[in-house]
């Protein structure tokens, strides 16, 4: 659905570019995750797939046609959820989502319905200047998908969020993607990317580091190792560690076990996807 080939971009006010030959696929009903820390470049990806920044160098082919191709209907087949929300503030939620469904001529979804989806039922009907951030955001992921895009694009849609919230978002996203949407999604949001991503990119610097499954990230990255935590000689918690590899012909492993001496813990160590991120970019992601 998308084919990005060696995408680079420069803001006209700017003394260097923001991106630097990105390459990228996002196939249908798939969720691509693009995740760096804030200022990699994500968002003005985003904005360029969307036809919001022109003047762009490579090729992009969204839907089988070059983006540069496309006319207003575009809009018809894309759905956008901002950074920054920025609805009617006069108008309540219900009244901000029939007024966009009413700038589009497809098959819509029902307002209300579309409200329950993101926990805003009960809210239907403040105004949205009395809503929070986190219900603005939610509002926002409604608004994007009301027309009932082929792809979705959604800009940090879990910031903000309590993990309720958040989690309500994630379902969504998956039964979107299930009934065959398209999803770009960018986050900083590490825990969710790796729960909700079909294939995660890492961007740092305008560049894309690599990209993969986030489960297959960790099995590359991971350390696959046993901690087992016991109380040793006088009395101290002492942690011994064994690869997980072999393990049952491990004899250290059975000694301690049946040393007598009273164990704790017993943990696998599994990587995380941020632990593979700074180990592959050398950078955090800071909240
Ligand atoms: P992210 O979404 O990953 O946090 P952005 O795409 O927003 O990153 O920003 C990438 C870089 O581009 C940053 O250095 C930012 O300062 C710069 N930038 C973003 N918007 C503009 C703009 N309108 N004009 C000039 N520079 C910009
Ligand atoms: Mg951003």
């Amino acid at each position: 659905m998308i084919k990005v080939k060696n995408l680079n971009f420069q803001y006209k006010t700017a003394d260097a570019p923001t991106l630097y030959g990105l390459n990228f696929e996002v196939a249908k009903g798939e969720i691509l995750g693009f995740l760096g820390p804030s200022g990699a470049g994500k968002s003005t990806t985003q904005n360029i797939l969307i036809g919001m920044l022109k003047n762009y160098a490579g090729n992009i082919e969204i839907m089988g046609k070059e983006l540069n191709q496309w006319g207003k209907d575009f809009y018809e087949h894309i759905g956008v959820s901002f950074e920054l929300p920025n609805h009617f503030l006069k108008l309540t939620a219900r009244e901000n989502l029939q007024h966009f469904s009413s700038l589009y001529s497809g098959k819509k979804h029902d307002v209300m319905e579309v409200l329950s989806w993101v926990g805003l039922a009960e809210d239907a009907d403040k105004k949205t200047s009395d809503y929070s951030k986190g219900m603005k955001i939610r509002l926002n992921v409604a608004r994007s998908l009301v027309h009932q895009p082929k792809i979705l694009f959604l800009d940090e849609p879990t910031s903000g969020l309590d993990p309720v919230n958040a989690a309500k978002i994630k379902n969504l996203v998956f039964n979107l993607r299930d009934q065959g949407t398209t999803i770009f999604i960018t986050t900083h949001n590490m825990t969710l990317a790796d729960q909700m991503c079909d294939r995660v990119a890492f961007v740092t610097n305008g560049k894309l580091r690599a990209i993969d499954k986030p489960s297959d990230f960790k099995k590359q990255y991971g350390k696959r190792f046993v901690d087992v935590e016991y109380i040793g000689v006088a009395k101290k918690p002492t942690i011994a560690n064994f690869s997980l590899d072999d393990l049952g012909q491990n004899s250290d492993f059975f000694k301690l076990l049946n040393s007598g001496q009273q164990i704790e813990t017993i943990h696998s160590q599994e990587t995380t996807l941020e632990n593979v991120f700074i180990e592959l970019t050398g950078q955090e992601l800071m909240a």
